[in-house]
């Protein structure tokens, strides 16, 4: 990417206009209380939606935020995330109009993503899901992923006082919203419908 170098230079001005010793205290170590597994889509980064600094999120991202047991990155992640950073909370961060949900009810000729959309599937509704809007799904994808990680060994082993919360990011206002996983989503209105 153009600039990468010229626009680093830029951010460590400002870090240093806020404050002189930003990277001397940087370098000191990281004390996150949140790790975060969000969706890959360049419109989602965490850090900007919740304007954090440095050091204070610990983030694993994959198309469509998914929770795989046998993805060892996640895993790695999980593990150090409760183990050793001990997060306060564990969240999963789905967006709305999310390209990895719609490829997953889309026959894909490019074998390197089909295995990945075949993961995403597996928590989707099998039958009529023509019923639900995009961001339903987009829905039901994160309080799926909530309850991945709530079951995950890695979890069950260091996670006892760790909440886990889903929250959909919506691109169009900006806003986070907080899921409620004893309210399931029901089906709204049909695909290409949607509102936001
Ligand atoms: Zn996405």
């Amino acid at each position: 990417m153009k600039g990468i170098l010229e626009k680093n230079k830029k951010f460590i001005e400002e870090m240093k206009k806020g404050d002189k010793d930003f990277f001397e205290k940087l370098s000191q170590g990281q004390h996150p209380d949140t790790f975060i597994i969000s969706c890959s889509d360049s419109r989602v980064s965490p850090s900007v939606i919740m304007q954090s600094s440095l050091g204070q999120i610990f983030v694993h991202r994959n198309i469509a935020n998914q929770v795989i047991q046998q993805d060892l990155s996640l895993n790695a992640g999980l593990y150090y995330a409760l183990k050793h950073l001990k997060v306060k909370e564990v969240a999963i961060i789905g967006h709305t109009d999310c390209g990895g949900i719609k490829a997953a009810y889309t026959t894909s000729e490019d074998a390197e993503f089909c295995v990945w959309t075949a993961y995403i599937r597996e928590n989707l509704p099998k039958e009529d899901f023509d019923k639900y809007s995009l961001d339903d799904l987009v829905k039901i994808n994160v309080l799926a992923q909530v309850r991945r990680v709530q079951e995950h060994p890695i979890y069950k082993k260091y996670g006892q006082n760790t909440e886990v919360v889903g929250y959909v990011f919506h691109i169009k206002t900006g806003t986070l919203e907080t899921l409620d996983p004893s309210d399931p989503v029901e089906s709204s209105a049909p695909r290409g419908q949607e509102s936001s």
